[in-house]
């Protein structure tokens, strides 16, 4: 990370904390490590972002409903899945230092370096290098590599390894009150496992006919390996999944179809689109045909925060050979039996949440010749913003505070307003720009005799005098859910 990108990184993560967005878990306990606490606002923006995925996938397709399947299953599900046997990331500990890597991202960050610095074949060569040792599951292969581009511990500085290790992702429990009877469960770490076992059910209570989607939001845990960048790589994360079943043969279109989807979705929330990019995958899951990520420009570069994955129809065609239940479905307009093919989306609502907290952060200068002069801003998209309206009377007397009271009590009926009557109005404005507020409702002494209110944009910082009646509706037309969703259709 250059320094500019660093402190950038640095503000996102102190500004999101500052303001009650995000907070480190259990921080009086100096804090539990990849775990992290959503604040007032914080929860308030992700909340936002579930509806406005939600919306766009189960309101907004008449083939695609929603579930919220149980974050405990039955422990065969995870055999039948491959998670059990194949749900490994490949680790390497330096004996100095003893700390744990994970051996590809080693190799990665070596990646990038040669790319910063110049070396675009000698990064070029090493990535497919790193491709093909994964591809083969080629332990000792990542370890020569590594030791070959002089990879050093970047706490120690040394190049003393272990051997390239697996290590399984998943956290696991027990079930019952005896430790001894009790079996062990694993918490999931992914939802779509909850849907797949779940196809025959919806199909047939829903009366789903193919193509069909079921959507789910929910909960996901991984004991990843190394936890770093914030809430880019949690231990207990949030995923939002749609798995849309399809004819076989007919999964190419849809994929296709899904990834132009989602990334038109992204750019809906008013995101720069030269911050995204398509990074097809060199190394396909287990159960993958083919597999794209929609990216993200981080402040530490491009990463993931989507995945589009054709999955065939492995996980329905081993949950009925674990089960001994039929996962078939009959299509009447062929007049036939098939276990259906499924493309998957599935987004890290957290790291969403990375992406437009740092699409929106924005320092301004407002400097003029008299005095210097600047503010931070939230620039969310008006729907997604955790505060719609604040309402501040400009003094804390002569009737103003019960003016605005009267307005806040009716507009919160629809809205989340806040109120503020503390300190100078200039500093409330700040105040309210900081956390992505897009309008602040000011009642001064001429709005007790003629009904009026002056009403101040966020991003034009442009002041307009309007009648308190019309309020509700100037609000409502920006912050709406329409505006997001017209164009996705
Ligand atoms: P990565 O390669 O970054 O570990 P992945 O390929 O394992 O991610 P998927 O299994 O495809 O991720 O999960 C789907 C989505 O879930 C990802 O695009 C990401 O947004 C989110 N996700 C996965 N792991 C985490 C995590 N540890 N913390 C936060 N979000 C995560």
């Amino acid at each position: 990370m250059s320094k500019q990108t660093d402190d950038f990184f640095k503000n996102i993560v102190s500004h999101a904390k500052e303001y009650g967005f995000v907070f480190q878990s259990s921080e009086i306990y100096d804090g539990l490590s990849a775990v992290y606490d959503y604040g007032q606002l914080g929860s308030e923006l992700k909340n936002n972002l579930k509806t406005y995925w939600w919306k766009s996938m189960v309101q907004l397709n008449e083939n695609i409903v929603g579930i919220d399947a149980a974050i405990f299953m039955h422990p065969t599900t995870w055999k039948a899945s491959g998670h059990v046997d194949g749900f490994n990331d490949p680790m390497i500990d330096n004996k100095d230092s003893k700390k744990r890597y994970r051996a590809d991202q080693l190799i990665e960050d070596k990646i990038d370096r040669y790319e910063k610095d110049g070396k675009s074949d000698k990064a070029a060569q090493l990535q497919q290098d790193l491709d093909n040792a994964l591809n083969a599951d080629d332990l000792a292969r990542l370890k020569t590599i590594i030791e070959d581009h002089n990879i050093v511990c970047p706490i120690s500085g040394t190049k003393n390894w272990t051997d390239v290790r697996q290590f399984n992702l998943m956290f696991d429990t027990q079930m019952g009150a005896m430790a001894d009877g009790a079996e062990k469960v694993y918490l999931r770490p992914e939802t779509a496992q909850g849907i797949f076992v779940n196809f025959l059910n919806v199909q047939k209570t829903g009366r789903m006919k193919i193509p069909f989607g079921i959507a789910q939001i929910g909960k996901a845990f991984r004991n990843e390996v190394i936890a770093r960048q914030f809430i880019m790589r949690m231990r207990e994360f949030e995923q939002m999944e749609l798995q849309f079943f399809v004819r076989p043969g007919t999964e190419m279109e849809w994929y296709n179809k899904w990834k132009e989807t989602r990334l038109k979705w992204h750019l809906a929330l008013g995101s720069n689109p030269e911050k995204y990019r398509y990074h097809d995958h060199a190394k396909l899951a287990h159960y993958a045909n083919a597999a794209v990520d929609i990216e993200y420009d981080f402040p530490f570069g491009f990463k993931e925060v989507e995945g589009i994955h054709s999955r065939t129809d492995f996980d329905l065609k081993q949950h009925q050979e674990y089960s001994k239940k039929k996962m078939q479905y009959f299509d009447p307009e062929i007049n036939q039996n098939y276990i259906p093919y499924v493309v998957e989306t599935s987004i890290g609502l957290d790291r969403l949440f990375l992406t437009v907290f740092a699409n929106s952060l924005v320092h301004e200068d407002l400097s003029t010749e008299e005095k210097q002069d600047s503010r931070v801003v939230l620039k969310f998209h008006p729907a997604i913003a955790p505060v719609k309206a604040a309402v501040l009377p400009l003094t804390k007397k002569d009737g103003l505070p019960e003016k605005a009271r009267e307005i806040m009590a009716k507009l919160k009926l629809d809205y989340n307003i806040q109120y503020d009557e503390k300190d100078a109005i200039g500093k409330r404005y700040r105040r309210q720009d900081a956390i992505g507020t897009p309008y602040c409702i000011t009642v001064d002494h001429q709005s007790l005799e003629d009904n009026m209110v002056t009403i101040r944009h966020r991003d034009s910082m442009e002041q307009e005098r309007v009648a308190i009646d019309q309020l509700s509706s100037i609000i409502g037309e920006r912050v709406s859910w329409t505006n997001l969703l017209t164009q996705l259709i």
